[in-house]
């Protein structure tokens, strides 16, 4: 056989090979391809890694598949757990049901009972049965079953509060597990990319229906005005933060810095601020100051000076530090 025509057949049983392993072609062909493996060198340590491709294939197969069956298995078993503990629970929901109805010849604390319960079944049952988004079905599930027990507490009490409670706890809740839920809610295509700016009309709408709720509950006129500018005033900070770090292009120095100069300025005088707006009589508090005399008059100066002073300061450095980092990046 000469080369010309060993390199033909090379490349032709090369072709064949992955036939030749699956076992799949003619008797013919895998005499061919046999006979060409004992003598050729080259094709026969090609089909040797193929061999060992097939191999791993296998093998990393037969590896996923039995993570797989373990995963199932965990899942198939939590979710038992967690129908075997909410299975449980339905036995106090029973007896007082049952006690309820035969002491007082109707439902009411009974409905307490149920609703405390599902506040329980929330944070117990919930995450072993759910498969996805489990945080998120958690918190949604508990926050709903918490309004519900305060409606039937409200109900079961004669109160008038329920709506005040019911909204500042969704305010709470909102404030404090929005950020971290919010990778898990798929959010409409259009406000994907607006995720932050959404949570915070969501968590102000709210505020403010807090500070309604509360209006309709102690019901003075003169509540309202004040109500509102103090609201309004102290949402400038967290605003104004909110839109500096998301959506300016400044770096993380840079937005470090102007942040704590902002908060430095805002905090110290904010109640100043709401004090003029309330009474017109502007009375500053921090000239009053004297850091070598700490009484009654000039502790709250001194600290609002020392706040200011601290994080100006440290704002300034932070700001230097950014620009120079800047600086020696271009170089
Ligand atoms: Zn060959």
């Amino acid at each position: 056989m000469n080369d010309e025509s060993m390199k033909y057949d090379c490349q032709v049983i090369q072709d064949l090979l992955p036939l030749y392993r699956d076992d799949v072609c003619s008797d013919n062909s895998r005499r061919v391809v046999e006979e060409h493996l004992k003598e050729c060198h080259n094709c026969s340590s090609i089909y040797e890694q193929l061999n060992n491709t097939v191999m791993d294939d296998k093998l990393y197969q037969e590896m996923s598949g039995v993570l797989e069956k373990h995963a199932k298995m965990e899942r198939r078993h939590s979710v038992t757990v967690g129908i075997t503990i909410g299975l449980i629970l339905m036995i106090p929901v029973i007896v007082c049901l049952i006690c309820n109805l035969v002491v007082g010849h109707a439902l009411d604390w009974f409905f307490i009972v149920l609703a405390t319960l599902l506040v329980v079944t929330s944070l117990v049952v919930v995450p072993l049965v759910t498969e996805h988004k489990k945080a998120l079905w958690t918190c949604l599930s508990f926050s709903v079953s918490v309004i519900l027990l305060l409606l039937v507490t409200c109900i079961y009490s004669r109160g008038d509060w329920f709506f005040l409670a019911s909204v500042s706890t969704i305010f709470g809740l909102s404030v404090v597990l929005l950020p971290f839920l919010a990778g898990s809610i798929s959010f409409p295509k259009s406000i994907r990319k607006q995720k932050g700016l959404f949570i915070m009309l969501w968590d102000t709408f709210w505020l403010y229906a807090v500070i309604v709720m509360c209006g309709f509950y102690i019901s003075m006129p003169s509540y309202w005005k004040p109500a509102f500018e103090i609201t309004s005033i102290s949402v400038i900070l967290p605003w104004i933060l909110f839109l500096l770090i998301r959506y300016t292009k400044l770096t993380g120095l840079t937005k470090a810095g102007i942040s704590l100069i902002l908060f430095g300025v805002f905090a110290p005088i904010i109640s100043d601020v709401i004090n003029y707006v309330l009474y017109g009589v502007p009375n500053w508090t921090i000239p009053h100051a004297d850091l070598l005399v700490w009484n009654n008059d000039t502790v709250n100066s001194n600290v609002y000076l020392l706040i200011l002073v601290v994080f100006v300061t440290v704002g300034i450095v932070l700001l230097i530090a950014g620009e120079w980092n800047r600086h020696g990046k271009r170089h």
